[in-house]
């Protein structure tokens, strides 16, 4: 049964040390109770406390790392059902499948493709994380040498996908560096994979035709000492597909099933007939709850909602999402272009940089840190008070940009123009719209 915060903490050291990363053991023990933290943090624990924490501290899901250096990402780690009970930690990663029998150029071309798929949002860099490259004919150096072009040549990390050991085996000798994650483990070949993962250290997959079928195998590759581990119940049609993800979930967290705490993989390329239908399947796991989704291809129109949806579940719920402080440019602005200037929440800044993009007045926008909140909250406490904005608009440097000095604060921040006023000798303070959306016939008119 999983411990409280203070029962871990009273089986701590309670030196302080802060060499896990944070700065008290008590705030270590409340890490490891929610699942944020991982007992080998800590090097003091004794032996006899080891014991006892190790059981009753791990994460109900496992969070599983793939990939090396700064591309690497983490699946799993959930501790809550529902993302309002708390937060949802690590978003699932998002692979496109390739076969082997590819040719180097078409590979190269390929990736090259796949890579510019990055969308910028709210300061965030959006893209797919994987490749997943299929066995086409059991070629195990065409496959190697395929996996090491992907290993070499791009950011993309890898899910080996054959499930035949020489051929898996040629692959993890050329690409282990990047730390792949072997797919699959099956009933016929889960001890010689599993000897594999282990001299590698490679997280691995499991696949059987049903839930109940993967239970064996996990414990088989827990007992061999393997950790990391990403479960496919083999479901292949889509309702089946979905209450197998909630049904792993709810084992996980519910019952304590350790056998089935692993964050798992799904294939909606081998679901569904057309784009369309499998960018909706993509949709529906990613809300419901697997840990990599394998997509046929990455195409813009499909990729760009997926890692929408993605960044929208996986944002902390108590924590608004905000913009960085600063001035943006809007239009290529020049020292005759209007300033505007409002607060860091991000769904202000999108508002309000489309109204101005939309009007077709270049102008220079002003972002205060409000800490995430919006014009009328903040102002209501405090943080965008006429002071506060004054000192922002002279230290952001936007007086040497421009030659007339007049500043548009929002309508809703009348009540400040008067102390902007105040500070900012020199400058004319206009009140803009209180809506975004009159914020083109302002700037036209003006
Ligand atoms: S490393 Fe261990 S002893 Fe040091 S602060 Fe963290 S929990 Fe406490």
């Amino acid at each position: 049964m999983a411990l409280t915060g203070i029962q871990i903490f009273k089986l701590l050291p309670k030196t302080n040390c802060k060499e896990c990363g944070v700065p008290t053991c008590l705030a270590f023990a409340m890490n490891l109770a929610s699942g944020k933290a991982e007992l080998d943090s800590c090097p003091y624990v004794s032996d006899e406390a080891r014991e006892k924490l190790a059981e009753a501290s791990a994460p109900p899901i496992r969070p599983v790392a793939i990939g090396r250096g700064v591309r690497k990402f983490t699946t799993g780690g959930e501790t809550v059902l529902y993302r309002h009970e708390k937060t949802f930690y690590n978003q699932p990663g998002i692979a496109a499948m390739i076969t082997s029998d590819i040719s180097e150029k078409d590979l190269e071309t390929k990736l090259k493709v796949w890579n510019a798929y990055q969308y910028e949002r709210v300061g965030l860099n959006l893209r797919p994380e994987l490749v997943a490259l299929k066995d086409a004919d059991g070629n195990k150096d065409s496959y190697a040498e395929r996996a090491r072009q992907i290993a070499e040549s791009s950011e993309f990390n890898l899910v080996l996908m054959t499930e035949n050991e020489s051929v898996m085996k040629a692959a993890i000798d050329v690409c282990k560096f990047k730390r792949p994650l072997m797919y699959a483990a099956t009933e016929a070949n889960v001890d010689g994979f599993g000897e594999l993962a282990k001299n590698n250290d490679l997280p691995i997959a499991v696949k059987a035709n049903s839930i109940e079928a993967l239970i064996p195998l996990t414990s088989k590759l827990m007992d061999m000492g393997l950790k990391d581990i990403v479960l496919d119940p083999g479901s292949r049609e889509i309702k089946q597909s979905l209450e197998d993800q909630v049904a792993i979930r709810r084992a996980a967290l519910k019952a304590a099933n350790r056998t089935l705490g692993f964050p798992t993989i799904t294939f909606p390329c081998e679901m569904a007939s057309n784009p369309d239908m499998e960018t909706l399947i993509a949709a529906m796991h990613i809300a419901k709850y697997c840990g990599i989704v394998v997509l046929s291809d990455f195409s813009g129109e499909a990729l760009f909602p997926l890692l929408l949806e993605r960044l929208n579940i996986f944002t902390d719920p108590q924590r608004p999402m905000t913009v960085t402080e600063g001035i943006y440019e809007i239009g290529n602005p020049d020292e005759k272009s209007p300033v505007l200037v409002t607060t860091n929440f991000a769904l202000t800044y999108f508002i309000v940089s489309g109204e101005i993009e939309g009007s077709k007045v270049p102008a220079w926008l002003l972002i205060k840190d409000s800490e995430g909140l919006s014009v009328m909250t903040a102002w209501a406490a405090g943080k965008f008070s006429g002071d506060d904005v004054a000192l922002f608009v002279k230290k952001s440097g936007i007086a040497d940009k421009i030659k007339e000095k007049e500043l548009i604060i929002p309508g809703y921040a009348a009540a400040i123009a008067g102390d902007i006023e105040e500070e900012l000798n020199g400058w004319k303070i206009t009140v803009g719209p209180r809506e975004a959306a009159h914020i083109p016939a302002f700037l036209r008119a003006r």
